[in-house]
């Protein structure tokens, strides 16, 4: 392999190697920071605007359902009138409409009657599994709970109920009282960060059972068991927690959070496919440009190298005023010459010439024009030499012409036939006020020729010529 292909396939292979290098690195760095961005900032600050969304939607019916237990008339009516079922009844409509609220509710422990604000709605029994909130509530410490009523669908909402203890003077306990308000909000809320996030929203209840998802996205709950997570359920609660998993192939990033108020655990979930997809797109795109512009370059580069390549071979062969070939290169043209010579026998001569008097033409009409005449002088015998002869610039204002195929009588004609031709040409009397004449010596090939000896026989012609006068032809002897 030769050094020009040796140093190209070196730069190939770097720049393909940063090419893939680069995009690579990129890739990974565009994943990391991705990843980075979902834990640290994007899943945490979702955790957060619902929390607070949640916390901000739960006050209001906390407020109101804390002044039903709290008020006079409420425990007096317990306590002295739960005869009259149509006061209550009015009671429970009003708080209704006032707020409204999808329903407002009375349970009184000494009769065990359930009211609403259509009155009696029926009687609380400990068998009664629809009954059972109220037992577990009473019997908790907390005066109040938020319960989501999961068998209860009315409509295409959750119930949310909120339940506060009534307690007498003496804290004697009456019963219990509330309001329950439609949370569509939460299923809106999760809808909504599902479509701009790309995240999965969920409650868990402490058994890790999925009990509020948005409805609409089947993925959740029926499709993956949050129990599989072994999640540590301590750590949970009050710290928002990240947590990576796998699942069917597919990678998850999971933030959660305890809802206090709730009892319930917040997830919002990621499947990182779907924010690294985009990334994948731009590393091949990234890699098919940069390995593009790797060809290019490369392209550039063997094009360059070989411009040149041409131009070093150019300036080493060929004069570059008149573009004939220089001496050098003559030289190797006119050895095979010779030695074909010696085999075939077939006549060839050259023609040494010189210009007359070029030192004049360069005092008198400076340098350019002394150039401009060089310049004619090669269009000029291009014209007059056939293509199977070969025409050099040996040197300053000297051409040597090797003929083919020509003894010494015909080469004789040939160079009086350019002598002539230089001195009509209109364009070098032009340049120079005058004729451009040269001085010719003409020699054939002989059986012990070198090129020495044939052009020293020609340089003795040529100063015969322009001893004779000058812009004259003279055959060796
Ligand atoms: P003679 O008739 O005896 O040949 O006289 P001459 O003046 O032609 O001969 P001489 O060898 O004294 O002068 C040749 C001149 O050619 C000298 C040199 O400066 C000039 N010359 C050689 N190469 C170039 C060239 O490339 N351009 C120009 N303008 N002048 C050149
Ligand atoms: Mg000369
Ligand atoms: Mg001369």
């Amino acid at each position: 392999m030769n050094f020009k292909n040796y140093v190209v396939l070196i730069v190939t292979f770097l720049l393909i190697t940063f090419s893939i290098g680069s995009s690579v690195l990129n890739y990974m760095k565009s994943l990391n920071e991705t990843q980075e961005e979902l834990k640290e900032r994007s899943l945490p600050l979702s955790i957060d605007n619902i929390y607070t969304e949640v916390q901000r939607n739960l006050i209001e019916p906390t407020l109101v359902s804390s002044m039903m237990a709290n008020d006079t008339f409420l425990k007096d009516w317990i306590i002295h009138d739960e005869s009259k079922t149509n006061k209550i009844a009015r009671y429970l409509e009003s708080i209704k409409n006032r707020h409204n609220v999808f329903s407002t509710f009375l349970v009184s422990q000494k009769t065990g009657n359930y009211y609403t604000s259509k009155g009696l709605l029926e009687k609380i029994k400990e068998e009664n599994p629809n009954n059972e909130w109220y037992f577990k509530f009473r019997d908790i410490q907390d005066n109040y709970e938020i319960n989501l009523d999961f068998n209860k669908y009315l409509g295409d909402s959750l119930i949310m109920f909120i339940n506060y203890k009534i307690f007498d003077d003496n804290f004697h306990y009456l019963g219990a009282t509330g309001i329950g308000i439609k949370i569509s909000y939460i299923d809106d809320m999760l809808k909504h960060f599902r479509l701009k996030y790309n995240f999965n929203v969920f409650f868990t209840d402490k058994d890790g059972n999925i009990v509020l998802s948005e409805q609409e996205n089947n993925d959740i709950g029926k499709a993956r068991n949050i129990k599989d997570l072994n999640l540590d359920k301590a750590s949970l609660i009050e710290n928002s927690k990240v947590i990576e998993y796998k699942k069917n192939g597919k990678a998850y990033i999971l933030n959660t959070k305890y809802i206090k108020e709730l009892k319930l655990y917040l997830f919002v979930e990621a499947e990182l496919d779907k924010f690294t997809k985009e990334l994948e797109k731009t590393f091949y795109t990234n890699l098919l440009i940069s390995l593009l512009i790797t060809a290019i370059i490369i392209m550039i580069i063997l094009y360059t190298i070989r411009t040149y390549n041409k131009k070093l071979e150019n300036l080493a062969s060929y004069d570059s005023l008149t573009h004939l070939p220089n001496r050098r290169n003559f030289n190797e043209y006119f050895e095979k010459s010779l030695k074909l010579f010696k085999r075939d026998n077939i006549p060839r001569s050259v023609i040494f010439f010189d210009i007359d008097n070029f030192k004049m033409i360069n005092d008198n009409y400076g340098h350019l024009v002394g150039d401009n005449v060089l310049k004619r002088i090669a269009v000029i015998l291009n014209l007059q030499i056939r293509d199977c002869d070969t025409i050099s610039r040996w040197g300053g204002e000297e051409f040597l012409i090797l003929l083919n195929d020509s003894n010494v009588e015909q080469s004789f004609q040939v160079a009086q036939k350019i002598r002539a031709s230089f001195e009509d040409d209109l364009e070098l009397s032009n340049l120079v006020k005058g004729s451009v004449t040269a001085s010719f010596g003409v020699a054939t090939f002989r059986k012990d020729d070198t090129i020495e000896k044939v052009i020293s026989r020609a340089d003795h012609a040529l100063y015969a010529a322009k001893n004779s006068g000058k812009n004259k032809v003279e055959k060796e002897v």
